[in-house]
């Protein structure tokens, strides 16, 4: 019988993931199934599910939207990276125990260090929105040897408190946070991890935040140019992305943890990604 995995959320049919896993295993020769779980609106919804997966002999679990949370709150064990983020979005289920990890961090970070062969060592890196997805990806880019990382937000105090929590962990890397207005200098890698394109509207980050031959990444994907990358190049940025890569990377990282052994990436980037025009 093939192993079980994955995909928990609500909603959950939009997902890429069965897709992006079934390519994986295809291409490293795993015997393994992977589906779709809508884990409901309930508040009771994700424990009732992650209950029956387990007891049908699922194996491991990849978490979206509301559950990252649930997720991490649910597992006996959890790497530093989940309990910092404060979210798990993969779980291992390892005999009795449920082990979490977080990924998304690390899939952005391969994305734009391999994918988009843009070294990110003593890079100046600012991330605009201090929701979720920054929250998972400011330690990766520090530990990637950022020279120094900026959080601006909408709401200014939420970057200030993110920044002011994470910074002990940050290493060397100084970590700042505060509103857009107080943006001061220019960066090498702009990320846009506010859900702004998601209602076709782009964050007030100043043109002059953007450094000769900057990289703008928006985590959003299979929206095209969005109005920030879209600003970003009108600014002077060099390079523009999406994040499907980072969608995929973090896929991959789950993929290895699962099965040990780390998929060639190239088949689902090359299936799912759009051309920005
Ligand atoms: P979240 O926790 O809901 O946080 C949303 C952030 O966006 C907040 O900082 C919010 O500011 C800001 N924001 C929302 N609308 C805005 C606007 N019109 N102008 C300026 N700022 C605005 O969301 P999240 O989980 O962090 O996700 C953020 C984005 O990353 C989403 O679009 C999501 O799809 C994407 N994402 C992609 C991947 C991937 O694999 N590619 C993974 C994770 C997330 P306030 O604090 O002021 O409200």
């Amino acid at each position: 019988m093939p192993d079980r995995y994955a995909v928990i959320g609500h909603p959950i049919a939009h997902s890429k993931s069965p897709l992006i896993h079934g390519l994986f295993a295809q291409a490293a020769g795993q015997d393994m199934v992977y589906e779709a779980i809508d884990g409901g609106a309930g508040a009771d919804g994700f424990a009732r599910a992650l209950a029956a997966f387990r007891a049908a002999g699922g194996r491991g679990l990849n978490v979206t939207l509301p559950f990252k949370l649930a997720a991490l709150q649910a597992a006996d064990a959890a790497s530093d990276d989940a309990r910092l983020a404060g979210a798990a979005n993969a779980l291992r289920f390892d005999g009795g125990r449920i082990e979490a990890r977080n990924f998304d961090g690390i899939g952005l970070v391969r994305d734009i260090e391999v994918n988009l062969r843009r070294p990110l060592q003593g890079q100046a890196v600012l991330v605009l929105g201090a929701g979720g997805a920054t929250r998972g990806a400011l330690l990766p880019l520090a530990r990637a040897g950022a020279a120094r990382i900026v959080v601006a937000n909408r709401t200014a105090d939420k970057a200030a408190a993110l920044a002011a929590e994470l910074a002990p962990h940050a290493g060397a890397c100084p970590l700042n946070g505060g509103g857009f207005d107080a943006l001061q200098g220019a960066f090498d890698v702009v990320i846009n991890a506010t859900s702004a394109s998601l209602s076709g509207a782009a964050p007030p980050v100043p043109a002059s935040a953007f450094a000769p031959g900057a990289l703008a990444y928006d985590m959003v994907y299979g929206k095209g140019l969005t109005p920030f990358l879209r600003a970003a190049q009108q600014a002077g940025a060099a390079q523009v992305a999406d994040g499907v890569g980072m969608l995929v990377e973090q896929a991959a990282e789950a993929f290895a943890w699962w099965r040990g052994v780390r998929p060639d990436t190239r088949a689902a980037l090359a299936r799912l990604t759009v051309p920005l025009a």
